[in-house]
């Protein structure tokens, strides 16, 4: 009897694993795709300062499929790295974003600072610095006002650590300037943080979800004075509830993002958004 459950439990447990087998198979078929179809959009999260105005967004990529549903970043683009579709769907993502920047640019928005996400394999890439360059003759030929920003996130302390240096210092010199995103969650030591050309840190949105509980909060304290002591602009993101907006601002963060404020919302949503 036992043994019959016990036979049966592996049945199951085949089953799932077969469909979550399947899943991947499929997202990473049909993400192949998924330019060409059309199914690729950008949605833009508002960044509030201490003043509680807009200051800008982060840019974050959403896919939609009639077979899949929205399947979320945090599963496809780790897909797209693997198979190197990342190049194609980041350089998509980037003549997107900067060709809004350009619009908002010219407006009377006030935005002061656009954020996109940028995967250390794209950003590493051979060809990334002349996708770059061609898409700022593009679009940004006479300049542009708008801070734009690359968040990167602290991959396994990058082997190849001198490349990775140079890479973002010649992009600082075509005025691009760098965020650390996710900060805390990955390997970041002390001196990389240093070392490297960042002129923004993000608390990543675990930290900030567990403020409640105090020896998060020392933590979360000691991140801010270890940014503030960088010179780094330091960014709150996941801010949901009023008490951590209030914790944050004692520690004087400088910008919040978070469902407290909004939800990353389609372009003209956003825009609406900046008016009021
Ligand atoms: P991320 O860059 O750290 O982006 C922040 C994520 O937190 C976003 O999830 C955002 O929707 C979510 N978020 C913001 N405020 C809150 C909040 O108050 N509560 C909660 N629970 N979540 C909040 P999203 O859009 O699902 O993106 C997940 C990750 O996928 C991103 O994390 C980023 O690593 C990656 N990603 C998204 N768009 C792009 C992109 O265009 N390029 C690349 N390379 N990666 C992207
Ligand atoms: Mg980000
Ligand atoms: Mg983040
Ligand atoms: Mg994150």
């Amino acid at each position: 009897e036992a043994k019959h459950n016990g036979r049966d439990g592996i049945i199951v447990f085949n089953e799932e694993l077969c469909e979550l087998v399947q899943r991947k198979l499929d997202i990473e078929r049909l993400l192949h795709f998924a330019l060409e179809k059309d199914e690729i959009s950008l949605v833009y999260q508002p960044q509030i300062d201490e003043k509680n105005l807009v200051v800008g967004c982060e840019v974050l990529v959403r896919w939609h499929n009639e077979k899949l549903g929205f399947v979320p970043p945090d599963i496809f683009i780790p897909i797209a790295e693997n198979t190197g579709f990342i190049i194609e769907l980041g350089e998509y993502i980037l003549y997107e974003a900067f060709q809004t920047i350009k619009e908002w640019d010219t407006s009377d928005l006030g935005i002061k600072q656009v954020s996109i996400n940028i995967s250390m394999r794209q950003l590493m890439h051979q060809d990334f610095l002349n996708t770059i360059q061609r898409a700022m003759k593009k679009y940004f030929r006479y300049g542009c006002e708008i801070n734009i920003i690359f968040e990167i996130t602290e991959t396994s302390a990058s082997d190849d650590y001198r490349s990775l240096v140079r890479v973002m210092n010649i992009l600082k010199r075509y005025g691009i300037t760098f965020s650390m995103d996710d900060f805390g969650t990955g390997y970041s030591s002390l001196s990389y943080l240093r070392e490297l050309p960042i002129e923004e840190l993000k608390i990543d949105k675990s930290f900030i979800s567990q403020l409640a509980d105090v020896q998060q909060a020392s933590l979360v304290k000691t991140i801010v004075d270890i940014a503030k002591n960088l010179n780094l602009t330091i960014v709150a993101e996941g801010v949901e509830e009023e008490y951590q907006r209030e914790y944050l601002q004692e520690l004087d963060c400088d910008l919040y993002q978070g469902y407290l404020y909004s939800k990353p919302i389609k372009k003209e949503e956003f825009e609406n958004f900046c008016r009021k």
